[in-house]
């Protein structure tokens, strides 16, 4: 990975003490018992975090491709979505709900979520999810149609006490049949209704 600090002394800093200067710099004491291994947690838990760069979504789905005659609308919905905002690091989390309408080929449905916590595991903004989920079925089973629509929540603004209304947001992103049919839209939103219980996600 490139560095961006190649030629300062940044570079030759370990991420631990990176975090620890952060932690002096917040006006804390790195020194202090519950701190003392607060920058190796960190690290670890941003690395598991964004460990999605690691990871090819086209690799994961090209093994799990299934020829079939079937061709109604394939559903997974409420699949729980962990993601940081590239903004200001802070989570946004909440629901993705996703259905295509094969054309000879169907994905293993694990692979689906799994597809999920892949994009999520990265540095995000949720329209940008949206798309690459979506966009990532498209092209490897060229199916008739996609459709994806998360629903989600975001820290960077509920915990910072701005525009509190605005703090769940949803987003969708429809390809082929899901965009020139309103019918096959309407059926995808409606399906992901059917068996709310009323509290959004
Ligand atoms: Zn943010």
């Amino acid at each position: 990975m490139k560095k961006v600090y190649e030629h300062s002394g940044i570079a030759a800093a370990s991420t631990q003490d990176l975090l620890r200067e952060l932690l002096v710099r917040l006006g804390e004491d790195p020194e202090r018992d519950g701190l003392l291994r607060t920058p190796e947690r960190m690290q670890k838990s941003l690395e598991y975090l964004t460990k999605g760069y690691n990871e090819d979504p086209d690799v994961i789905l090209q093994r799990a491709l299934f020829n079939v005659t079937y061709d109604e609308m394939v559903i997974v919905k409420d699949i729980e979505m962990f993601s940081l905002c590239e903004h200001h690091l802070l989570p946004f989390f909440g629901k993705v709900h996703v259905a295509y309408i094969p054309k000879g080929k169907v994905v293993g449905l694990s692979k689906i979520p799994r597809l999920v916590d892949i994009f999520a595991r990265r540095l995000q903004v949720q329209e940008r999810l949206t798309v690459q989920i979506a966009e990532t079925i498209q092209n490897a089973i060229q199916p008739q149609g996609v459709g994806v629509v998360i629903e989600a929540r975001h820290l960077c603004v509920m915990m910072r006490g701005v525009e509190k209304q605005h703090s769940s947001a949803v987003t969708s992103h429809m390809l082929g049949s899901f965009r020139a049919s309103e019918k096959t839209r309407e059926e995808f939103l409606a399906l992901i209704r059917n068996g709310k219980n009323g509290s959004s996600f």
